[in-house]
């Protein structure tokens, strides 16, 4: 037996848990479309039979607009450009939005641009740090040295490295002093 129904159809069953999650919304408004499908076999043949039909809508608008804010369909597919601009704290919600409808024809609500955000930064922050980390580990196993402190709220204070040839040239010419500084190009605006 198969049985479609609409996406509206049943009521949300009543929660009885403590309301963990309270303002969860749903779509389903009791809608009474279906249809259902039932293989019978007649004379040595299986058929499919239709023995639900009801293809009416009720308590609930539809149509291609309606169908454009399911959960669903508000997922917008991966993009670099979008990714980036979600990145940016100086771009907003709302020309996020303009932008996926454009490009993508899907309409985002502030709750999805501001999910897709965090999952966007905190993305990046695992990225960072564990290229770094990754990058640290190389240099010691490649016979160089690291160390860093942290501070009592567990802030990056500092990192320091030298790689094995840094440390051969400073070996053998000791007297010689190099100075070298990075400026204007601390993008992850660390101090
Ligand atoms: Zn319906």
């Amino acid at each position: 037996m198969v049985v479609y129904v609409c996406k509206q159809g049943d009521r949300r069953q009543k929660c009885t848990s403590s309301g963990v999650r309270p303002n969860q919304r749903s779509f389903k408004v009791g809608c009474p479309a279906k249809i259902r499908l039932v293989a019978v076999e007649e004379n040595g043949i299986c058929q499919l039979r239709v023995t639900t039909c009801h293809l009416y809508h009720s308590n609930h608008p539809v149509g291609p607009e309606i169908m454009k804010v399911f959960p669903e369909m508000r997922k917008p597919d991966s993009d670099n450009t979008l990714n980036k601009i979600l990145a940016l704290p100086s771009v907003s919600a709302r020309d996020i939005q303009q932008y996926v409808q454009e490009t993508q024809n899907k309409v985002l609500f502030n709750s999805d641009i501001h999910n897709l955000r965090r999952k966007v930064v905190k993305g990046l922050d695992v990225s960072e740090t564990e290229r770094i980390g990754q990058q640290l580990k190389t240099v010691e196993e490649e016979g160089g040295k690291f160390m860093f402190a942290i501070n009592d709220t567990s802030e990056l204070q500092y990192v320091a490295f030298i790689t094995k040839t840094m440390l051969e040239s400073i070996t053998t010419y000791p007297e010689v002093l190099v100075l070298d500084v990075t400026y204007q190009t601390n993008v992850n605006n660390m101090t």
